[in-house]
């Protein structure tokens, strides 16, 4: 059983529901089955996680991605601990006024946690509701929502149990009626006597899919500075945006074109001879495609150096930091003076 699945639906502890739907929605099942108890381990009740510094909450997080959510989900703690005497807002409503919660997670704790007839609108939960109904649109077609929401709203209001309703459309969704390219398994589905498009034979093209605008381009220049003590030069990002607060090798980004070793020498405070080109990767975010350069300096940095931003840290101290995947592999992944990524 997946472990935040623990008890009744509808019984089960609100801030166990509210920290697995937030590494949910953007991680995969499998990845989250692994971090969920480590992460609940060391933040076992909302007053704990209220009680944590942001960055101990960023560095559990590491390498999920999409760290808003841990910063939001502390945030909601804080909000909860303080201001409402550690009880959770006992409707969807009140739900929704916490930082970070919509419209998605404030109804999976409403109905999983306090039975409340409340609707989940998610992919699983759409795909299954199109397909039973034939509704032939994307699912984030504004007219296909505002229906969706409607109609899980009638069905979760007709059970005896919205949150055990709610989990069955979710997991009927992932196990029976899944997305292409896999074909949804008609034949062991409950809802198959009343299902459209299984009769109109149309399962495999509904929900249309999602109309995707192209990425954009980031350009990151990564330098990876290392003193003679083995020391490497970090810096930490601001709160807000993408990776907000979390560390990374001092980095020089650019939306237009890579930025140049003399940029990245300015930036550092070096002559751009000093520096060389050591490797480049493509990450890909949500929204964009960051394409990354790092840099090293080549024969080492001169003895006076003093480095306009960053600060040192010794390898130990960086492993402990919250650092987004790509940085994770520039800084650690590189022998210091070595081939960076074999
Ligand atoms: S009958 Fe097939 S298409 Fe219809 S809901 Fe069930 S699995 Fe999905």
């Amino acid at each position: 059983m997946l472990p935040w699945r623990a008890g009744e639906p509808g019984s089960r502890d609100p801030y166990l529901v509210l920290v697995s739907e937030a590494m949910l929605q953007q991680t995969q099942v499998s990845r989250v089955e692994e971090r969920f108890p480590a992460f609940t381990r060391r933040f076992p009740t909302v007053e704990a996680l209220a009680e944590a510094d942001v960055d101990d909450v960023l560095a559990e997080w590491s390498g999920m991605g999409y760290y808003r959510r841990a910063r939001n989900l502390h945030a909601a703690a804080r909000m909860i601990a303080r201001e409402k005497d550690g009880v959770f807002p006992r409707s969807a409503v009140g739900l929704r006024e916490l930082p970070g919660i919509g419209r998605y997670t404030a109804g999976a704790i409403a109905s999983i946690a306090f039975d409340l007839p409340e609707p989940i609108v998610d992919g699983n939960v759409a795909r299954v509701l199109q397909r039973v109904h034939g509704r032939d649109a994307a699912s984030d077609d504004r007219a296909a929502q505002a229906w969706l929401w409607e109609r899980a709203g009638a069905i979760a209001g007709a059970g005896e149990s919205a949150g055990a309703v709610n989990e069955a459309m979710m997991e009927l969704g992932a196990t029976v009626c899944v997305p292409p390219p896999a074909s949804p398994r008609c034949d062991a589905c409950p809802l198959r006597g009343v299902c459209v498009a299984r009769q109109a034979g149309t399962q495999m093209s509904i929900p249309r899919p999602k109309s995707r605008p192209g990425k954009k381009a980031l350009y990151c220049a990564a330098a990876v500075l290392t003193r003679e003590d083995h020391a490497i030069l970090v810096e930490q990002r601001p709160m807000g945006g993408m990776w907000g607060g979390l560390w990374q090798a001092p980095t020089i980004e650019s939306s237009e074109a890579p930025p140049t070793a003399p940029r990245v020498a300015a930036a550092l405070g070096l002559s751009a001879s000093m520096l060389r080109p050591e490797a480049s990767f493509e990450h890909q975010t949500t929204h964009r495609r960051v394409l990354f350069q790092v840099w090293r300096a080549a024969g080492g940095l001169p003895p006076a150096y003093s480095p306009p931003r960053g600060i040192w840290m010794r390898t130990e101290q960086v492993e402990r930091l919250a650092l987004s995947n790509a940085q994770r592999r520039i800084l650690l992944e590189s022998e210091v003076g070595g081939t960076l990524f074999g």
